[in-house]
């Protein structure tokens, strides 16, 4: 049954952005997805046309539609323009931070990961509380960042990570932390953590790891993890470390959910050394593109296109530069689309 369609602001963004994520709409569309597109700028492509990266109309369609699916955007440097993926965090309360990693090129170290991270995007020690203590003559002479974890930050964010993991047939959260030394922040975040983890008792297991012997594990054995959940920092990196477990940035995903809109893109940035050239690699946003079908229910179809670009990745012959193929961004969405 195919619901009826739902419009999603499309921000083409910068540099190898359009070239990405018009492959991206191809494969949707190709897929029978039930979407349809409210064109709107961001980044430098806004400035050029607007003075401002972020105009009111790319946030009122935002507004509008709750969904969004973004190519990367140049943040442009100094002149107080503030940056763009802040902004919209805040703006929408996008409070996590999904991003997958999954093991799909023939020949990468690891063949076996399947690791889900869900990172807490608001809270810790990202709020932006910092102040410099001036001792004698020395302005500078201490600085000092305050980390801010709430109980009703943590909870939602836990019950996000075990309510992905019901939906999606997932055995295991893995809660990141380091209470062992953090008691307040870090042990807040346990203790809650805990507490939501007994309402999921006998559907979801439930472990909890200190972060430094979590990244040890995940490079040694990855793929014993199933979802993990965690703080804004040791999110931060430990998705990037997850990343390159699955060979690098280019592949991987990242939603940035609210409880009024999600915003949904790839977690590398606009490539200007490849820009126009046709040779960007799309898989990430149209990972991208398969968690917004998952988010709005269409989780049948987003398996099928993943399907269809893991079974493209894996036979190695119609794929872009920075995988090892000479194909470009066009013939590997042909590809796709012809595995549908
Ligand atoms: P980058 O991710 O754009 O590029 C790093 C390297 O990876 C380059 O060699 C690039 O060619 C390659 N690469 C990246 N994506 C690729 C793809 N899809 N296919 C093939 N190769 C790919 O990182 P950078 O050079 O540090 O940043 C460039 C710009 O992107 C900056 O303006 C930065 O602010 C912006 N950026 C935006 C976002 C975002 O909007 N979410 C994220 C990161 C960086």
């Amino acid at each position: 049954m195919t619901a009826s369609p739902r419009q999603v602001t499309l921000i083409p963004g910068d540099g190898i952005g359009p070239d990405i994520t018009d492959a991206t709409v191809r494969v949707l569309e190709a897929a029978g997805a039930p979407l349809t597109w409210d064109r709107k700028v961001a980044g430098m492509a806004a400035v050029k046309a607007h003075g401002d990266p972020l105009p009111e109309a790319t946030l009122e369609s935002i507004k509008r539609t709750t969904l969004a699916l973004k190519g990367p955007l140049e943040t442009p440097v100094g002149k107080g323009f503030r940056s763009i993926n802040v902004a919209l965090r805040k703006e929408f309360d996008l409070y996590a931070n999904l991003r997958p990693a999954k093991s799909v090129l023939p020949g990468n170290r690891f063949q076996d990961v399947d690791v889900i991270l869900v990172r807490e995007n608001t809270e810790g020690l990202y709020v932006g509380i910092e102040n410099y203590v001036k001792v004698g003559d020395d302005p500078h002479a201490i600085a000092q960042s305050v980390a801010v974890v709430t109980r009703n930050g943590a909870e939602r964010i836990v019950r996000y990570a075990f309510e992905h993991a019901v939906r999606h047939g997932r055995k295991r959260v893995t809660l990141v932390h380091k209470a062992n030394i953090l008691k307040y922040s870090q042990g807040l975040f346990l203790e809650t953590g805990r507490k939501v983890a007994a309402e999921y008792e006998g559907r979801v297991a439930f472990d909890d790891k200190i972060v430094d012997a979590c990244a040890m594990e995940l490079v040694m054995r990855p793929e014993r993890f199933d979802v993990i959940v965690t703080t804004n920092l040791f999110g931060d990196i430990l998705s990037d470390l997850t990343s390159g477990l699955v060979g690098g940035l280019g592949l991987t995903p990242g939603a940035n959910i609210g409880e009024t809109a999600a915003i949904f893109e790839a977690v590398h940035g606009t490539a200007p050394d490849i820009a126009g050239q046709g040779v960007a690699n799309p898989t990430a946003v149209m990972l991208a593109g398969c968690q917004l079908l998952d988010h709005i229910g269409e989780e049948a179809r987003a398996t099928r296109l993943r399907a269809a670009i893991e079974a493209t990745l894996r036979e190695g012959r119609m794929v872009t530069r920075d995988v090892g193929g000479t194909a470009t961004t066009a013939q590997y969405t042909d590809a796709v689309i012809a595995k549908l």
